[in-house]
């Protein structure tokens, strides 16, 4: 099937086929270019190439290698020893201007052939011969693949290379070069004889889209703080004294050179190239220039573009007394759940959170001043640093302000640098665990704890309304059960086995899916019970239950009630009032909830 995006790109090379322009001639092998060849290539971060016409055809880089070398020399010198030699000022100068900036005696920027020449001198190694490897190695990891220089247009250009070999004098008589600057030139122009094709060209701009990572090796290339320093000085200086009408049209960092290239970057989106030998007046590619206004235009690449308003990183934000966990609280806990957690929020955030998405967090947060929050990033793919700093911060105020946040974030996205320590927020796999974290948190604030931290068979509704006489029958008949953990309790499809009160521990149910996988569905604790709930299921246990640590059961067994219903209608009608009220009370609170409580 054949790609929209590929027949938009040939589209748009088919319309823009004007012939203004001429081809430089100033370098004698470059006047032999066919001045019709066109190729364009487009090369996104995750490494696919789109390309239409000649992309394969090679030329020599010339000036798209300058902000190679001058990251070639970032990377080497630092950028502090990289600034105090060239500076990251736009000249508004032709690229080949004798000139150094008054104020500073510097080369305005490293785009321009004084600061270019000057760069290829800051970079690392024994002069001449490796030191050119390192350049060529350079920029074959951002190509991916091994360059090679033409040697003929090597020899061509250095041969006439005279108002470059001014300006490297120049340099020198300044001090901005402090070897021989015959080497500095010779390095340069040889720099610029790199043979490359439109598609090399597309990968390395997109290893600089990508933030320094070369998209198909995986290679990291550029340190990204580099990769920014880079592409501010393509963007305001890598159209020469075109580059201002260049980042008002286009819109992106980029940069041309006289044999027909331009790359273009869109920061984590795509690195660009186009290949047409005829120049207009300021020595960009005429043709070139077109077509990336039309494809900015077209595709909305222009950094400026507004595309949406990150402004709903907060999908859902709602009081933590909509989603009650599917713990079975007893009735005393549960009025004070009721009572209280209106006050606590729980937070859905998703997409990329950057700045302004986690400003927008930060704000409905501190909007709420929520007693407990629970934050679930379950739905958010990226943090940036900043967006982890601002909710680091916002940790740290809720704190003061006597709150605390669970989190859910099963994918560990938000790497809490506070991991494993005691200033780590609470992190959990799953938003029913922070929901009963939180409900347990406020039961301790606000009640006596939750009921698992209490024993208090006493207290349950099967056993609390029972008359003296009924209670000891019925405590002679319960049986006192403990289980380790994981261990089965009751079987999904066997009957009706008995009433089953929690002494201690935790039981939980589970419904078995279609693949045989367990979903956890219910948890119960001391001061509830289970099993009876097979009765309104003819008499068929629905849900296995196991044990979640140990745990400790008293039973009234269906053969304990059957006797009891026998022998002695007396307690059977108490024990039977109670269990249906139990009944009743259950189905009350899922309806008020609509939650279901299996
Ligand atoms: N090698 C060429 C020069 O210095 C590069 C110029 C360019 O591509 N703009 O003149």
């Amino acid at each position: 099937m054949r790609s929209p995006v590929q027949e938009y790109l040939e589209s748009i090379v088919d319309q823009c086929r004007s012939t203004d322009g001429e081809v430089a001639s100033y370098i004698p092998e470059l006047a032999d270019a066919d001045p019709d060849r066109f190729a364009l290539a487009l090369a996104t971060v995750d490494g696919h190439v789109y390309t239409v016409g000649d992309a394969d055809a090679r030329y020599s880089i010339q000036s798209i290698s300058k902000p190679f070398t001058y990251a070639l020399a970032l990377s080497d010198q630092g950028t502090e020893a990289v600034d105090a030699k060239v500076d990251v000022e736009p000249s508004g100068d032709a690229f080949n201007e004798i000139s150094l900036a008054s104020d500073t005696g510097r080369p305005r920027n490293a785009m321009i052939n004084a600061g270019a020449i000057t760069a290829a001198s800051l970079v690392a190694g024994d002069s001449g011969e490796p030191r050119f490897e390192r350049v060529l190695e350079w920029y074959g990891s951002f190509a991916g693949r091994d360059l090679e220089v033409d040697e003929d247009v090597y020899s061509s250009e250095l041969a006439t290379a005279h108002r470059n070999r001014a300006i490297a004098h120049m340099l020198r008589e300044f001090q901005i070069l402090e070897g021989d600057p015959e080497e500095s030139l010779a390095q340069y122009v040889r720099q610029c004889a790199i043979s490359v094709d439109t598609r090399d060209l597309a990968l390395m701009a997109a290893t600089l889209a990508n933030g320094g990572v070369q998209p198909v090796t995986g290679t990291r290339v550029l340190e990204t703080t580099s990769v920014e320093r880079v592409l501010s000085v393509m963007a305001t200086c890598g159209m020469y004294d075109s580059a201002g009408d260049w980042i008002s049209a286009v819109g992106m960092p980029a940069k041309s050179g006289v044999s027909g290239g331009i790359i273009a970057v869109l920061p984590g989106q795509v690195g660009l190239a186009v290949f047409s030998p005829r120049l207009d007046s300021h020595g960009n590619s005429a043709r070139g220039v077109e077509l990336c206004e039309r494809m900015s235009r077209d595709m909305e690449m222009h950094l400026m573009h507004v595309g949406r308003s990150s402004n709903t990183a907060v999908r859902n934000r709602y009081p933590l007394s909509q989603v009650a966990s599917r713990r079975r609280r007893p009735d005393a806990d549960q009025a004070v759940l009721d009572e209280h957690a209106g006050r606590s929020v729980v937070y859905e955030l998703h997409g990329d959170l950057l700045f302004a998405g986690a400003e927008h967090v930060v704000r409905a947060v501190v909007e709420d001043a929520p007693e407990l929050a629970v934050v679930d990033v379950r739905r958010v793919d990226d943090v940036a640093d900043v967006a982890r700093v601002a909710l680091r911060g916002l940790r740290s105020m809720l704190r003061e302000a006597g709150s605390e946040a669970a989190v859910v974030d099963p994918h560990g996205v938000l790497h809490d640098p506070d991991a494993g320590t005691e200033h780590a927020s609470p992190f959990f796999e799953d938003r029913d665990s922070a929901v009963r974290w939180c409900e347990d948190e406020l039961l301790r604030r606000h009640g006596d704890g939750p009921a698992d931290e209490r024993a208090h068979v006493d207290d349950h509704p099967l056993l609390r309304g029972l008359s003296p006489d009924a209670r000891r029958v019925i405590d002679d008949a319960m049986e006192h059960l403990t289980f380790t953990d994981d261990e089965l309790v009751l079987e999904a499809g066997a009957p009706f086995a008995g009433v089953h009160v929690v002494v201690s521990g935790t039981a939980v149910a589970t419904v078995e899916g279609p693949n045989g996988d367990r979903t956890h569905a219910v948890a119960m604790n001391p001061g509830t019970s289970f099993g009876e709930l097979a009765l309104g299921a003819d008499d068929v246990q629905e849900t296995s239950i196991h044990a979640d640590g140990d745990l400790t059961l008293l039973r009234l067994s269906a053969e304990s009630i059957d006797r009891i219903t026998a022998d002695q209608p007396q307690v059977a009608v108490e024990m039977w009032r109670a269990m249906a009220r139990d009944g009743y009370r259950m189905a009350d609170r899922a309806l008020r909830s609509g939650v279901e409580r299996g």
